[in-house]
């Protein structure tokens, strides 16, 4: 380039000149607020409740795996072959209708990317979700181009089915669908996921974001496998982060009929997982009893501290997953502060109600602990219409 073009440097750049201007589909973003540590207090081992992940880390065989690991020169695996392939014998499913992501979350932008932006007239996509659910949805359904339509959870945080039904319309490709609910706990269950399947049009794309699948112990709850399986337009979204613990190296994954995958193939970035990701994941199915054997003792603890908060006669969803829902309202912040001053970081929706991930048993019997303290609510209130 000329170097006459760019005479006057960032430094002298006059205050008239017109800056860079991002689409206006950012402008409306929430901010994702992420989990924060706990603070430190003398005396006490700080504890991270806030972020949903697993405290024991994950299985040794992730380390002997990741050890050996010398190619950070090389590009990894794009299709993520031998993962795919051990994800086929687990999930009992073929290797073509499993696409790896960056996390869930990776690929939850990719099957927005493929299914929801704005339509051929210019106007957006709707995509349907219940709320409050993930943070992560309005931010990745509007980046995407496309408008969310958000339905109110039920009074007890589980998913209005019947009323996102009737909010679907011509213009909705996506519907979300998260069970367990993060933050509020509740599982669908496979019959009425049925019955929703039956009323809305199959051009829609049903995602099941099922992140905390293998927390669940009910009867009678979703599978999104076995959906995908009678549904071309189901998709099942699932990670590695929770359960077995690698939410920092980012691998998550989608299980869906080839019609849906071969566009999800489309609109993959390259090289999303690092091969460092696929070698841990891989080898963290490879030791899959070991990984159950973790989820089962988080699954005990929640249990215990389920059994806990019903003695101090604290109400909350029933949660099937790695967290508690404790809706608190307007006292939320004030009971976030508490656990904060007793090295517990807890996530606070402000106004709403408190998320707290269940971790190391010290940790969950100090929750216990200030949940004792803390003058608690005889009812739960209904949750705010948006
Ligand atoms: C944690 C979480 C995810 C995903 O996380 P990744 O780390 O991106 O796999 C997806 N959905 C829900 C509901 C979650 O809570």
């Amino acid at each position: 380039m000329d170097s006459a073009t760019h005479a006057s440097g960032p430094s002298e750049t006059p205050g008239d000149v017109t800056r860079v201007t991002p689409r206006a589909a950012l402008a409306k973003l929430p901010a994702y607020a992420a989990g924060k540590p706990a603070s430190q207090i003398p005396g006490l081992v700080a504890y991270k409740l806030a972020s949903n992940e697993n405290p024991f880390g994950a299985v040794p065989a992730v380390r002997e795996a990741v050890a050996g690991f010398d190619a950070y020169n090389r590009y990894p695996d794009p299709s993520a072959t031998a993962l795919r392939e051990a994800l086929a014998d687990y999930l009992h499913v073929p290797a073509e209708d499993i696409v790896a992501g960056a996390g869930s979350l990776g690929a939850l932008n990719q099957l927005l990317a493929a299914f929801a932006g704005t339509g051929e007239d210019g106007r957006p996509d709707e995509v349907v979700y219940s709320w409050r659910s993930f943070e992560a949805y309005p931010i990745s359904v509007g980046l995407a181009g496309a408008l969310s339509v958000q339905v109110p959870n039920l009074s007890d945080g589980s998913h209005d089915l019947d009323a996102m039904a009737a909010a679907v319309t011509e213009r909705t490709r996506v519907v979300l669908l998260c069970t367990p609910n993060n933050p509020t706990g509740p599982s669908l269950r496979a019959d009425a996921v049925r019955e929703f399947l039956g009323r809305i049009p199959s051009s829609v794309v049903v995602v099941v974001d099922e992140a905390y699948w293998e927390f669940q112990r009910g009867e009678g709850l979703v599978d999104g496998i076995e959906l995908y399986r009678e549904h071309p337009n189901v998709v099942s979204l699932r990670t590695f982060s929770k359960a077995h613990g690698l939410a920092g190296l980012r691998v998550g994954y989608t299980v869906a009929q080839q019609d849906v995958t071969r566009h999800l193939r489309q609109s993959a970035p390259a090289f999303a997982v690092t091969e460092l990701g696929q070698l841990a994941a891989t080898a963290s199915l490879a030791s899959i009893e070991q990984v159950e054997q973790r989820v089962q003792s988080l699954v005990d603890e929640r249990e215990r501290v389920l059994r806990g908060l019903a003695e101090l006669g604290w109400q909350h969803p029933r949660t099937e997953a790695n967290f508690v829902w404790l809706p608190l309202g307007e006292r939320s912040a004030e009971f976030t502060e508490m656990c904060d001053q007793h090295a517990l970081s807890v996530r606070c929706f402000t106004s709403e109600g408190v998320r707290v991930s269940f971790g190391e048993p010290e940790a969950n019997s100090r929750f216990l602990e200030l949940c004792a303290a803390f003058p608690h609510p005889s009812t739960m209130p209904t949750p705010r219409q948006p």
